[in-house]
């Protein structure tokens, strides 16, 4: 039988762990990615329970826990330090079996890529149209050496929040909307011990997360006009936050400048009907761009990629059918997260009037820690396929 043929758009933490998924059940994989160079921009990322079993079927667990730090309880502060909850690790790790890890972006995605035959990997590689046909996918793309056309069993679209697959054969699904928030991001040194942790303002949050051999990640965000840019970052996040509590201002100035990144948060308002169109599948935010309220984008596209593996191990016989079953078990798991994920930013970072935040701050200390535990983390209670 001839080795079944995968081509997957977007070299992102998506489209690699879809490349790998494939490429472990006997697919021949091809990830097409725009850049020049394969790496993640971006600085941490929080990966719970769900996002580190999914790693663990891609094979990644030994890895991954010798490039990631296990998080300290934390939880839920105000901008003057109170705490307004905590979060028990004892119980997260009876509840999920593991507590969540903290990593630096640009680690997940190399050990991702090494994990990957590297003759799968072309970057400079612009994908400019895909057709599907009943058995087949043609793809078009522009690479470092002018236009190319591959053909596939399969496509995979990983490109992103503004993919240009699902403009294409999504057509009636309007481009993502602004969420009414932007955000700043950094990782640095920060050797001193600190919980994950997040606070919360009016219409501000702030958050920070210990990733490993002495780095830190932070990231604040404010509800704010869309497009805003400071000639200065840093200054515009200490203009925020450099009189909250500390460790905040320590963190600030521990930052060095030209290291913050900003961006405004995008989101998939309309839900796709499907993941699926011919031999086309979207994954990761291709398929649900969400906000980041929750964490769980990149561990989505992720499961998304592992259970893309899993119903596609038959190879390319009976692809219809696996493919119909990846969209069944993706779609509303997925697309309930995305929901969810928007509403705890309206209930977290976005609450600006004095009374609801009040309401909020009392409701978080009188919930039992086990009750605002399971609030938190219910998303993360998943488990691969086991086949
Ligand atoms: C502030 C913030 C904080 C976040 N925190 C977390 C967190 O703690 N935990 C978590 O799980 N998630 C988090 N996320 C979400 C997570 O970053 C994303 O969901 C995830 O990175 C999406 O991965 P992806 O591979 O689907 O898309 P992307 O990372 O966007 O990758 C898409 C790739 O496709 C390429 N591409 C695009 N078009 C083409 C084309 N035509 N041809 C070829 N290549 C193309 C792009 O260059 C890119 O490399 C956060 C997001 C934000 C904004």
């Amino acid at each position: 039988m001839d080795e079944p043929h995968a081509v997957v758009v977007g070299g992102g933490i998506g489209g690699l762990s879809a490349a790998l998924a494939l490429h472990r059940r006997g697919w021949r994989v091809t990830v097409l990615e725009r850049a020049p160079e394969l790496r993640e921009v971006g600085a941490g990322l929080t990966l719970m329970a769900n996002a580190l079993r999914a790693l663990d079927a891609l094979g990644l667990s030994p890895a991954l826990r010798s490039s990631t730090h296990a998080e300290a309880p934390g939880g839920v502060r105000d901008r003057r330090g109170r705490w307004l909850s905590r979060v028990d690790a004892a119980e997260m790790i009876r509840q999920l079996g593991t507590s969540a890890l903290g990593i630096h972006r640009a680690t997940l995605h190399r050990l991702l890529r090494e994990a990957l035959p590297a003759s799968s990997l072309h970057t400079g590689a612009e994908v400019e149209h895909v057709e599907s046909e009943t058995d087949h996918a043609t793809v078009r793309y522009r690479g470092p050496d002018g236009p190319r056309t591959l053909d596939a069993d399969l496509v995979v679209g990983a490109d992103g929040l503004r993919s240009r697959l699902r403009a294409q054969l999504w057509p009636e699904i309007p481009a993502p909307v602004y969420a009414g928030s932007t955000t700043w991001r950094a990782a640095i040194a920060f050797p001193d011990p600190i919980p994950t942790a997040i606070t919360w303002g009016p219409a501000a949050e702030f958050g920070m997360v210990p990733i490993g051999e002495g780095q830190l990640y932070w990231y604040a965000a404010i509800t704010a006009p869309p497009g805003g840019h400071a000639p200065d970052e840093l200054a515009a996040v200490r203009d925020h936050f450099g009189a909250w509590h500390e460790p905040i201002p320590a963190l600030l100035a521990a930052t060095p400048p030209g290291v913050v990144l900003r961006n405004d948060i995008h989101y998939l308002a309309t839900p796709l009907p499907s993941y699926v169109r011919g031999r086309v599948a979207l994954l990761g935010d291709a398929a649900h761009a969400m906000t980041p309220n929750l964490g769980q984008g990149a561990g989505q596209a992720i499961e998304d990629a592992v259970v893309l593996g899993a119903a596609c191990a038959g190879g390319a016989k009976r692809l219809p059918a696996a493919l119909a079953a990846y969209d069944e078990q993706r779609r509303p798991r997925s697309q309930s997260i995305a929901r969810a994920s928007l509403r705890a930013g309206r209930y977290g970072q976005q609450l600006r009037n004095p009374v609801a935040l009040a309401v909020r701050a009392a409701a978080l200390r009188l919930t039992p820690p086990s009750a605002t535990l399971r609030s938190m983390t219910w998303c993360a209670d998943w488990r691969p396929p086991t086949n």
